[in-house]
């Protein structure tokens, strides 16, 4: 990591160790590659590394989990069941048998052994039955924890691990729901988002502290959406916002909300409480359109940040706004 100028932090070292020990063949592929063609691992070479190889590794690991737990939880109620099969055929033998010696002359002490005999068998049963309900019932509560953590390795799917709102899968699939709604006549809107000057920023105070800021704006934008929306980190210092059931006019309102929640923050680190001012956000917002593609919107949003960029950044247009860029860059 030394060698490749790689900031020794916990994330990267779980990529490094994941290298070296040759358990990922996607990390082990990528990694040996950059590093025989001696490229820089740039913070977002680092972080789709991460997103792409050890997240997928994460949650297959945990699925694996949850189906070994699901098959020991059948296997153990199939043993059960079938136990309790034969008890209950050694009962109806029991009673069958009783059945029979009932027909013939019998002594009242044949009898009373008969009905002791009966009543012997019928406890054991019970006994047998409420154990059975017993083990049946911590079954289902296994089933239950295991439904539980299915959830967990579902959330943890869509979720960005530094920042704790959605991630790009998640983002994605909201768009394809908000071109749905659009199809039903729902007012659709989507924002990219992008901090301005951040590698400036990862330069004078340290890329951890950096990533403090995009915890920061992760929740200033979670603060300032509700329901339906979908606040997402896109990639990288880049976050992207779908607004449901709202006009451009007020999703370019939401936007400059965001804006002005993000300047608004005065940014100490914690560590030394140093003063480290504060830091601005651009932003650009389009409407979903009948026809459109999803690249179409991004482009159209992406062009309108551009623009926002270019005219001087700490800035909100939207696609209506003459400033917004008609060329889209390759880099915001
Ligand atoms: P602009 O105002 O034009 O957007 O300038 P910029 O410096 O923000 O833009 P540029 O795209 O040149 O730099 C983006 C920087 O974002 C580069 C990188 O240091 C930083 N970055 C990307 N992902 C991460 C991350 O996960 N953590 C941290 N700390 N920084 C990141
Ligand atoms: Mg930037
Ligand atoms: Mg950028």
């Amino acid at each position: 990591m030394g060698e490749c100028n790689v900031i020794p932090a916990p994330e990267n070292f779980e990529l490094f160790y994941a290298f070296a020990a040759g358990e990922n063949p996607g990390v082990t592929q990528v990694i040996g590659a950059m590093v025989a063609a001696k490229k820089p691992f740039t913070p977002e070479i680092l972080s789709d590394l991460r997103l792409r190889c050890l997240s997928g590794a994460r949650a297959a690991r945990a699925m694996d989990n949850v189906g070994t737990g699901i098959t020991q939880v059948i296997d153990h109620v199939l043993v059960r069941l079938e136990s309790a099969g034969r008890h209950a055929e050694d009962y109806t033998n029991t009673l069958s048998a009783a059945t029979g010696e009932l027909g013939a002359n019998q002594s009242p002490d044949d009898m009373r052994k008969l009905v002791e005999d009966l009543i012997a068998a019928t406890k054991a049963m019970e006994e047998k039955t409420r154990t059975l309900e017993g083990e049946l019932q911590k079954s289902s509560e296994q089933v239950s924890d295991l439904r539980g953590k299915l959830d967990d390795v579902r959330k943890e799917s869509l979720t960005d691990p530094l920042t704790g709102i959605a991630n790009r899968k998640a983002f994605d699939a909201a768009m394809d729901t908000g071109m749905l709604a659009l199809g039903e006549g729902e007012n659709v809107c989507l924002m990219m988002c992008d901090i301005d000057h951040f590698k400036k920023f990862n330069d004078s105070w340290g890329h951890q502290t950096g990533d403090q800021v995009l915890r920061l704006v992760a929740n200033c934008l979670s603060d300032n959406v509700k329901g339906r929306d979908t606040a997402a980190r896109y990639g990288g210092e880049e976050f992207g916002v779908l607004l449901r059931g709202t006009s451009l006019a007020d999703a370019i309102h939401v936007a400059d909300q965001i804006r002005l929640a993000v300047q608004g923050r005065k940014l100490v680190k914690k560590s030394t409480g140093d003063v480290l001012g504060t830091i601005t956000i651009s932003i650009g917002v389009a409407q979903f359109a009948p026809g459109d593609s999803i690249e179409a919107v991004i482009r159209r949003a992406d062009a309108c940040l551009y623009g926002a960029k270019r005219s001087g950044r700490n800035m909100v247009l939207g696609q209506d706004d003459p400033r917004a860029a008609t060329l889209v860059p390759s880099a915001a």
